[in-house]
């Protein structure tokens, strides 16, 4: 039974996002052309943490998190592991698939699944549809 909408009490709006968010992993999107990159339930841990600064070798200072997956990235070049952030890991440049914006990189281990670390200011979570 729904209600009309002019009964909706602020602590009744707060709670419903509350729920949302529990109930399903959030879609984080490109903040340029809104393109669904990764989820909320793809954030893993490497070398103790989720979110790393790293710069690079032209002094530009990176904020990123770690995403097991992330199938909105496209990726360029070979891989390599020239100035590696993670010992032992090769890398390439992801972009996103629609827009080609710089979104972060993929890093492969060795022996292990390849993950991804995702500029964080160039994410965002998307606003749930109501
Ligand atoms: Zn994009």
């Amino acid at each position: 039974m729904f209600r009309g909408h002019d009964e909706f009490a602020p602590s009744a709006v707060t709670r419903n996002v509350h729920e949302s968010e529990t109930s399903r992993a959030a879609r984080l999107v490109c903040v340029a052309c809104r393109n669904p990159i990764t989820t909320d339930d793809q954030r893993i841990s490497m070398l103790g943490t989720h979110q790393h600064t790293f710069t690079n070798p032209h002094q530009i200072t990176f904020h990123i998190g770690c995403f097991r997956d992330a199938p909105g990235c496209s990726y360029i070049g070979p891989d390599t592991d020239e100035f590696t952030w993670f010992p032992g890991h090769r890398w390439r440049v992801a972009v996103c698939a629609q827009c080609r914006a710089h979104l972060g990189w993929r890093f492969q281990p060795p022996e292990h699944r390849a993950f991804h670390g995702l500029i964080l200011a160039n994410l965002e979570l998307e606003q749930s549809a109501r």
